[in-house]
């Protein structure tokens, strides 16, 4: 018996998003006094692997297959489940989980819930949060069938962490022949900029910033503060901003820890893809604006004047 948990990669490291899952895939495999066992695809080194012990897992299981496609992975997570006679799977639920953790549940005939928010309550059955209507409302879900797949939403529980290493296991199972090919990988943003995705910081902006012209001070802020930068839809729409910062219902959805909307109104499209984050601070001219309503910490000011000041009060405090 165990709990079976998948692993994405990038740039030879393990992404956060798979931490988190693999802490609450150990959660739940203490909570049931079964194995933790993490499934990683790709080449990783041997120190890579065994850190993953730190967030819980008591194994890895790693094939070098590279640049595998959804089809292949979803192949060794389902294979390794059933040779473990794993009743849980674990998908953090981002790109990858996305796509990989649907076709394991119909691999396994399993139960699926994704964007889980919450450990299962396991009282008199098993039951699970999970985020519903664009993050507006939570629903308690109850998984009837003999396997369940759960994918966990990014930045939703705090990670522990320990000293402990995994023990590697090499798996060389033939993942047969690849449906999709990835020829090449090409970086959306700038060298070294930080993946919105990924960000625990977010500084945004929109149309109240008048023209790109303008964005310097929003990236001095984001760089000051290490934060990955995000907009509004008009401003990716009218070409101020590229698309992959356009943040909200049609953009990406993001939880960071710190998301600054600086001359944004708070339409509730543009709520829907940022309402997860955990402290939510707005500056805007009009105290009258939505997002206020929002918002753990306002500032009712004109941008040109409130975001040069907080640059110059994040790079004293640095
Ligand atoms: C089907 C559909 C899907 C959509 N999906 C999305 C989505 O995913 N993401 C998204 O963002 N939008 C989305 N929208 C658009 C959304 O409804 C809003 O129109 C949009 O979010 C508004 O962008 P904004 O706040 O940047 O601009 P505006 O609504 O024009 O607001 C600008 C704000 O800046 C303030 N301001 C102006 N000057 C200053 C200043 N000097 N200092 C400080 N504040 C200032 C103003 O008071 C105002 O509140 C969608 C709309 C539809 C119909």
């Amino acid at each position: 018996m165990s709990v079976i948990v998948f692993l994405d990669n990038k740039d030879g490291a393990f992404v956060k998003s798979s931490l988190e899952a693999v802490n609450y895939a150990a959660n739940i495999a203490s909570v049931k006094g079964v194995d933790c066992i993490a499934v990683s695809c790709g080449k990783l080194s041997n120190e890579v692997l065994e850190s993953i012990g730190n967030y819980g897992a008591s194994k890895v299981v790693s094939n070098n297959t590279e640049n595998a496609d959804n089809s292949q992975i979803a192949s060794l997570v389902s294979n390794l489940v059933e040779s473990n006679s794993a009743s849980i799977v674990v998908f953090s639920h981002d790109f990858s989980g996305k796509a990989v953790a649907p076709r394991v549940a119909a691999k396994l005939n399993a139960a699926i819930v994704s964007g889980v928010v919450e450990l299962p309550n396991f009282d008199g059955g098993f039951t699970v949060k999970k985020s519903v209507f664009s993050g507006k409302a939570f629903a308690d879900y109850k998984v009837n069938s003999e396997k369940a797949v759960l994918s966990l939403l990014p930045n939703s529980l705090d990670v522990i962490t320990t000293d402990n290493k995994a023990e590697v296991i090499a798996d060389s199972s033939d993942l047969g022949t690849a449906k999709m090919v990835i020829k090449e990988f090409k970086k959306k943003g700038g060298e070294g900029k930080i993946d919105l995705n990924e960000a625990e910081l977010v500084v945004s902006a929109g149309r109240g910033l008048k023209g790109p012209e303008n964005w310097g001070m929003v990236e001095e802020l984001a760089s000051v503060l290490g934060a990955a930068t995000a907009c509004s839809r008009p401003v990716a729409d009218i070409g101020w901003r590229p698309h992959h910062e356009h943040v909200g219902q049609t953009g990406v959805a993001i939880s960071p820890n710190l998301y600054i909307a600086i001359g944004i109104s708070g339409a509730i499209q543009h709520l829907a893809g940022v309402n997860r984050s955990k402290v939510i601070v707005v500056i805007n001219k009009d105290s009258e604006a939505p997002f206020f309503k929002a918002a753990d910490y306002g500032i009712v000011g004109d941008a040109f004047e409130v975001v040069p000041k907080l640059v110059a009060a994040a790079k004293a405090l640095n």
